[in-house]
């Protein structure tokens, strides 16, 4: 076995493991980024964040296209030759990995394409195509992420028992696709699929979908979905799925839901595990909580002083851009600057049609643990942009705290809803308080004036709508 002296190991190359060696680069470190794909970006880049919003672009826009025939456009139905969509996501993937690869070279980092697992806290075996590589390690961040959770009862070997991955690389448009899960990645995927064609089923095992949303930023989406799918069931298990030559039959157990329902594909999005059972931890003296997930502190810093953990190794919210942040505090923190991973909140967004998208506090936690909050809440019904642009069926919310006025949290839902959650997540960092946020001029007529308009109803200043 070959032995190897390394300065910092980054082991894993998604979007969290190459923000870490990048910077870490950058900062003047001899980084070495072990990878077991031969592609960086992981699972975000590769078969996640970056496929699905591809396909859901073509989806919305198909679907915005068919809503012009009531102002009087029409078009034919879309013909969607599924080839060429394929090759579409797959060069807009390419191109990303070869970015990355590029960005590589330029700082000089090292990259090992291979499995790595610990011999013990300092030393980490590499099995590479042709070799075995030893190698000891003055700094490492673990950076391995997670994989779909699989349940019980479900055939996985059968090629119709699906999940994110295979959905992802589009094979076929099943013409009855059962989703289980009604998180982000079940309705993520069933607007693909349904603007595809498919008729869709979600089974969820809680009361509502999108469970740590709040209900009326849901709502626009809910109204939108039962009407286009084939059933929502809520409150609803799968308690096992029989495969046969001509479908799936799928049993259900929920108070309103059939005991069976028949379909041609299963999608299973019930959740991501995290890989630290993967890579030898057990060598190491590294910590874990029962769930498996690595234990850091702010910094990063694994109970190892040299090891760090960063991203969906170390837990909830499993999304790139906390694991992004993460990185960079892990590199910096490891060359012995004062960083650390404190942020006011961490952005989720469900890039459904329409999004929702929400930052900091929501009234769901508010409430549980009794933190006192005035809400103000602007319909984008009463939007002139939201009117023009077909829109209307969105709301933009923000939450402040009622002695101070400063902003505790917002939820958007609506067209774009993603990218208008970028102005609370600043307000968030930045302290403001409703009046900056009020008094802040917003171009007209635009989407994001409905944030501010929210943060004028709290005011009382608002003129647009009745101040309630
Ligand atoms: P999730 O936790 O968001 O949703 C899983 C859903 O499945 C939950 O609603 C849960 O109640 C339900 N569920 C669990 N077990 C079930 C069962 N046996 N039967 C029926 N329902 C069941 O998980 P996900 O949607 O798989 O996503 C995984 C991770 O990836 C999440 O952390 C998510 O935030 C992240 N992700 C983010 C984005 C994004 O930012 N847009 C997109 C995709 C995934």
């Amino acid at each position: 076995m070959k032995e190897l002296e390394r300065d910092l190991v980054v082991l894993g190359g998604g979007p969290g493991g190459y923000s870490a060696a990048f910077r870490a680069a950058d900062l003047g470190r001899a980084v070495t980024l072990i990878e077991k794909e031969d592609i960086l970006g992981g699972v975000c880049l590769n078969v996640g964040c970056i496929p699905s919003k591809a396909l859901l672009h073509l989806t919305e826009v198909m679907a915005d296209a068919e809503e012009l025939s009531s102002a009087g456009v029409v078009f034919q139905k879309a013909d969607v030759d599924l080839k060429k969509v394929r090759s579409h996501k797959e060069s807009i993937v390419g191109t990303l990995t070869g970015g990355l690869d590029g960005l590589c070279k330029a700082r000089k980092v090292e990259r090992i394409t291979g499995e790595g697992m610990f011999e013990s806290d300092s030393v980490l075996v590499v099995k590479t195509k042709d070799e075995e590589l030893k190698i000891s390690f003055k700094d490492l961040i673990i950076a391995v992420g997670s994989r779909p959770v699989q349940i019980p009862g479900i055939p996985y070997e059968d090629e119709r028992i699906w999940d994110s991955t295979k959905a992802l690389a589009l094979a076929e448009i099943p013409k009855r696709m059962l989703i289980i899960g009604g998180g982000i990645i079940g309705l993520e995927m069933a607007a693909i699929y349904h603007g595809l064609g498919s008729e869709i089923t979600i089974v969820e095992m809680t009361d509502s979908i999108i469970p740590p949303a709040d209900k009326d930023l849901k709502q626009p989406l809910l109204k939108k979905i039962k009407k286009q799918y084939s059933a929502i069931h809520t409150s609803t298990k799968v308690t096992q799925v029989k495969a046969t030559k001509k479908q799936l039959t799928v049993s259900l157990e929920g108070e309103k839901a059939p005991s069976e329902v028949e379909a041609d594909v299963v999608l299973v999005a019930v959740g991501r595990k995290v890989n630290s059972d993967a890579i030898g931890i057990d060598k190491t003296s590294i910590e874990m909580d029962k769930r498996g997930w690595i234990v850091t502190d702010e910094k990063q810093r694994t109970n190892v002083a040299h090891v760090f953990a960063i991203g969906d190794v170390t837990g909830d919210p499993m999304l790139a851009h906390r694991a992004a942040h993460q990185g960079k505090v892990a590199a910096e923190v490891a060359t012995d600057l004062p960083s650390a991973f404190t942020p006011m909140g961490i952005p989720s967004v469900a890039y459904t049609q329409p999004e929702i998208a929400w930052i900091g506090l929501t009234e769901r936690e508010a409430k549980e643990r009794n933190i006192p909050y005035k809400k103000a809440s602007f319909p984008w019904q009463a939007s002139g942009r939201a009117l023009s642009a077909m829109a209307t069926n969105g709301v933009s919310k923000a939450l402040f705290d009622p002695e101070t006025g400063r902003l505790l949290g917002a939820g958007i839902t609506g067209k774009n809803a993603g990218e208008l959650i970028g102005e609370a997540i600043l307000a968030l960092e930045m302290g403001a308080v409703a009046e900056d946020i009020a008094l802040t001029i917003h171009p007209h007529p635009t989407l994001s004036e409905t944030f501010a308009l929210a943060a004028e109803l709290a005011e009382g200043t608002a003129t647009d709508t009745l101040n309630k």
